[in-house]
C-alpha cells in the first residue's frame, strides 16, 4: 500500500513531499542486526537527519528493531536526539567546538576528541556538574580526515587520563575504501588500526569499545567488525556499492512524490522552462508541472535527463529544473496505448523517486544521472520537502 502513488499522503500545504517506510527502515535495522554475533554493538548513524529521512522517527524505529547507540555529526544532532526522549548513547562521530564542551557534557553526549585542549574542557564541564563525561578517540590510519595519527594516540590519551570528568568509551577509525574489495589501502588501515588498539592496551589502558566499519566494511569484511559497527547508509535500504548488494536484502525507506499542478497541450515548437532547451518536436506532447525543483534536492543537473512516473508509465523530465516546479512530458498516444484515456490529469500523483505501478526510479538512478553517489541523493531531498512518515 505503502509503495503506491497515494494522493492521500500528500501535506495540505504542499503538493510535494517525501515519503518515509518506517517498515522499511525496521526491517533493514533487523537485517542489519541478525547479521552481528550478540557481543557485537550496532551503531545507527542518523547524521544530517539520519541521511534526509527524520532523525528522531528514524531513530525510534531503529530503538525498536536493536539500535544500540547513535552517531551524530553535530552537537545540535545529538540534542535534537535527547530532546525528543532517546536515552541510547549518542556519539558524535567529529570534534565538535570547544565552546560546546558543556552542552555535550549537559546532554550526555559523547563526542570524538583530539585535541587535548577539547578533552579537558569536556571533563571541566562534566566535574562542574557531578558526572563523567564519555569521549571516543579517532584513529587516522589513512583517510586524512579527522582523529589523531597513530603514533600520537598513547601520548594523547596519557596528557588527558588525570583527568576525573572524562572517561575514554571508545577507540575508532574509519576506512576510506571500505567499499573497495580486497584493497589494499583497506588492508592497511586495519594494519594500522590493530596496531594502535594494541599500543593502548600495552600502554595499560583501556580503548574502549573498538569501531571501524561502516555499511560497506562490515558486509564486506566480517572480520573487522570488533565491538561495535556503525552503520549509516544500509539502514535506509541502500546499499554503499554494487559489491555489497548480494550481502543483505533491504528495502530503501524513501520515496518522493508530487501531485500535477498543471497539464498543457503546447503547439509543436513551443519551449519548456528557462532557457528553453526543450522544445516540443511535434503535437501530442502534454507537459506537466510538479511543484518540486532544485531547491527541494531535486538537482538542477538532472534536467532533461531523468524521468518520472504517472500511473506506472516513465516519462521524460524536460526543460530546465526550477527552484520550486519542473516539468515532464507525456506523449499522448503512448499514454493511450498504456490504457489510459485520459493521459495524465491535476492532481495525479508523480513519483519522483519510488516505486509506482512495477516501475521504480532509485536513489541510484538518480545518482547516477548526477554524477553523485545515493547519499547525497536522500540528504538532499531532506532539506525542504515535508516528510510523511508511514
Ligand atoms: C557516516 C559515517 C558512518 C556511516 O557510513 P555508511 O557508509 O553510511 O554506513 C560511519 N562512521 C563514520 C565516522 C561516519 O562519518
Amino acid at each position: 500500500m505503502s509503495r503506491e502513488a497515494d494522493p492521500a499522503n500528500a501535506p495540505e500545504t504542499r503538493w510535494a513531499w517525501v515519503e518515509i517506510d518506517r517498515r522499511a527502515i525496521r526491517s533493514n535495522t533487523r537485517a542489519f542486526k541478525n547479521l552481528l554475533d550478540r557481543s557485537t554493538k550496532l551503531m545507527c548513524v542518523v547524521k544530517a537527519d539520519a541521511y534526509g529521512h527524520g532523525a528522531v522517527q528514524c531513530a525510534k524505529a531503529m530503538i525498536a528493531s536493536g539500535a544500540d547507540a547513535f552517531g551524530v555529526a553535530t552537537v545540535d544532532e545529538g540534542i535534537r536526539l535527547r530532546q525528543a526522549g532517546l536515552s541510547k548513547p549518542i556519539v558524535i562521530l567529529a570534534e565538535p567546538p570547544i565552546e560546546s564542551a558543556p552542552l555535550c557534557a549537559e546532554f550526555d553526549l559523547e563526542p570524538a576528541a583530539w585535541h587535548e585542549d577539547f578533552a579537558l574542557a569536556l571533563g571541566e564541564a562534566a566535574a562542574a556538574s557531578g558526572k563523567v563525561a564519555r569521549y571516543h578517540v579517532p584513529v587516522d590510519t589513512g583517510m586524512t580526515r579527522t582523529g589523531l595519527w597513530p603514533a600520537d594516540v598513547v601520548a594523547f590519551r596519557e596528557a588527558v587520563s588525570w583527568h576525573r570528568g572524562i572517561e575514554c568509551a571508545g577507540t575508532f577509525t574509519h576506512f576510506a575504501t571500505a567499499d573497495v574489495p580486497r584493497d589494499w589501502d583497506f588492508e592497511l588501515q586495519q594494519q594500522r588500526f590493530a596496531d594502535t588498539i594494541r599500543a593502548i592496551e600495552d600502554a595499560g589502558m583501556d580503548p574502549g569499545l573498538v569501531h571501524c566499519d561502516n555499511t560497506a566494511a562490515m558486509l564486506l569484511a566480517p572480520s573487522t567488525r570488533c565491538d561495535m559497527v556503525r552503520v549509516g547508509i544500509g539502514l535506509y535500504g541502500l546499499h554503499p556499492a554494487r559489491s555489497t548488494e548480494p550481502l543483505i536484502d533491504l528495502r530503501p525507506a524513501m520515496s518522493v512524490r508530487a501531485r500535477i499542478t498543471r497539464v498543457v497541450e503546447p503547439p509543436t515548437g513551443a519551449g519548456v522552462s528557462y532557457g528553453m532547451t526543450y522544445r516540443l518536436s511535434r503535437a501530442n506532447i502534454q507537459i506537466a508541472t510538479v511543484p518540486i525543483g532544485y531547491a527541494d534536492g531535486y538537482s538542477r543537473t538532472l534536467s532533461n535527463r531523468a524521468e518520472v512516473l504517472v500511473g506506472g508509465m516513465r516519462c521524460r523530465q524536460v526543460g530546465n529544473v526550477c527552484m520550486d516546479q519542473l516539468m515532464f512530458a507525456v506523449e499522448v498516444n503512448r499514454a493511450r496505448e498504456f490504457g489510459k484515456t485520459e493521459p495524465v490529469h491535476h492532481g495525479q500523483v508523480v513519483t519522483l523517486m519510488g516505486e509506482d505501478g512495477d516501475q521504480a526510479i532509485s536513489a541510484d538512478e538518480l545518482a547516477r544521472l548526477r554524477g553523485t553517489i545515493n547519499y547525497e541523493v536522500t540528504c538532499d531531498f531532506g532539506l525542504r520537502l515535508e516528510k510523511v512518515f508511514l
